[in-house]
């Protein structure tokens, strides 16, 4: 059965046959779920460092696994960069 519904993001009237459907668009839908992220996001400042906090005690090893791996990545690109640009040269004597 087709419903006209408003969208919840928009406004704009829409027809669907989907009772669940809530928004006009993959767009709106996706519009929706960013501003739904950032507020939550900025709402529970602290509950995200709780929990990032949380996590790197529980994971401790894989964290450092990770750091570890990261920056061994970073300065490897990097050097070969500064190698490309010739910043890195031999110091004189
Ligand atoms: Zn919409």
């Amino acid at each position: 059965m087709i419903q006209v519904k408003k969208c919840a993001f928009c406004g704009k009237v829409f027809q669907t046959n989907l009772p669940q459907k809530k928004y006009c668009s993959k767009q709106c839908r996706d519009d929706h779920q960013r501003e739904y992220l950032k507020l939550w996001r900025q709402n529970h400042k602290d509950k995200q460092r709780e929990y990032f906090r949380k996590y790197v005690e529980t994971h401790k090893e894989a964290y450092k696994l990770y750091r570890r791996r990261y920056m061994r990545e970073w300065a490897r690109k990097h050097y070969a960069l500064m190698k490309q640009q010739k910043v890195l040269t031999k110091p004189k004597k």
